[in-house]
């Protein structure tokens, strides 16, 4: 019987988290033909969710259905894993960095006794079959590769956006129904409050449209949004940008923010410090706008523009407002 790699599928009301489907996807990359991947799923009315977890890439799924599952309760959800892990004994379970997740991976890793890797942005396996969990470290001025040679299984959560969706493909797989002993409840469950947020406009945008402390002045932002805008795109920022009020926190990219893989991010005003850098590594093409010819954006930038934003993205908004002109 092969290994399996788990997956903790998040269900939040009544949809899958995206994050649970790239994960699935990420562990049918991993398990190539040396493991299967299986997706733990809980909660009430469970049927509608086999599909997408077959079409993401699950061979089997693990159903674990009662009404007392309907919410992530930390007083249940923990040992309910545990108990499902010492006896299925996967290689490696992995779970969103959500809070959800961030609180589950780390409760159960110290049931198990085993590790739990936070927050990766990477996972791989080298060739002799180990684990590499890629995390930044150091505040993200390094990248650190984690490995649990002794401990089973591997835990390991990972942060919404850090792996492509997956492709749906037409495929089924096993589906296991368990009937588990669910631990003594400690939490008398009242009611559950739905907030409504949508997702955050960078995660899916194409082209984002970044600013940072370099812009310095309502005229600056008001110019990048106009670009973002004719561009079709979402405009975020770094930190010092956040903390000075420019952009709403939801809007922030890097470690402590969204990860983002759009097809083209400019940045503007952007040093490119590791912390904002590790949300945007995936980005296909960077272009940098920076007056300093030795920021280190340009390390990483496939396009660098040397000079002062004010002149070069009005520059840029003249040439999209009359480019049907430029073509004809
Ligand atoms: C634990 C931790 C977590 C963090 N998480 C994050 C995070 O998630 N996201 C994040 O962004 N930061 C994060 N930071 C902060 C991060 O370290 C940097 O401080 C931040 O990214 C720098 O932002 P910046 O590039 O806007 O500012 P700066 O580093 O000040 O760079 C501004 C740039 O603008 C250029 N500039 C100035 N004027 C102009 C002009 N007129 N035209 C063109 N260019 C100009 C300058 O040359 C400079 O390179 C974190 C820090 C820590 C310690």
């Amino acid at each position: 019987m092969k290994s399996e790699i788990w997956v903790f599928i998040e269900i939040r009301w009544g949809k899958i988290m995206e994050v649970s489907l790239e994960l699935i996807g990420k562990a049918r990359e991993l398990a190539s033909q040396d493991y299967e991947v299986a997706a733990i799923l809980t909660g009430d009315n469970l049927e509608p969710f086999f599909c997408p977890l077959f079409e993401a890439g699950a061979d089997k799924i693990y159903a674990i259905a009662h009404p007392a599952l309907t919410c992530y309760r930390n007083d249940l959800y923990p040992g309910l894993v545990t108990q499902l892990a010492k006896e299925y004994q996967p290689a490696v379970i992995l779970m969103g960095a959500t809070v959800v997740g961030r609180d589950l991976a780390p409760a159960v890793a110290a049931l198990l006794n085993t590790g739990c890797i936070a927050d990766c942005c990477q996972l791989n396996f080298d060739p002799q079959g180990e684990l590499l969990q890629i995390v930044p470290a150091f505040g993200a001025h390094a990248m650190a590769t984690i490995i649990t040679p002794k401990h089973r299984p591997k835990i390991a959560t990972i942060r919404p956006g850090v792996f492509p969706k997956p492709k749906n493909a037409s495929r089924t797989g096993k589906i296991e129904y368990l009937s588990l002993s669910l631990p003594s409840e400690r939490l008398i469950f009242q009611e559950a409050i739905h907030e409504a947020t949508s997702p955050s406009s960078l995660i899916v945008a194409s082209i984002v449209v970044a600013g940072g402390s370099g812009i310095g002045s309502r005229g600056g932002w008001d110019m990048l949004q106009e670009l973002a805008a004719l561009l079709n795109g979402a405009l975020g920022g770094t930190r010092p940008a956040v903390d000075d009020g420019w952009v709403p926190e939801s809007q922030m990219i890097g470690q402590s923010g969204q990860i983002i893989r759009p097809d083209l991010y400019i940045a503007v005003g952007i040093s490119g410090d590791m912390q904002h850098m590790v949300g945007v590594q995936e980005a296909k093409v960077i272009v940098a706008i920076n007056k300093d010819k030795r920021a280190p954006i340009f390390q990483q930038a496939d396009y660098g523009i040397v000079g002062d934003y004010k002149v070069i993205i009005p520059l840029m908004l003249n040439f999209l407002k009359n480019k049907e002109e430029v073509f004809r």
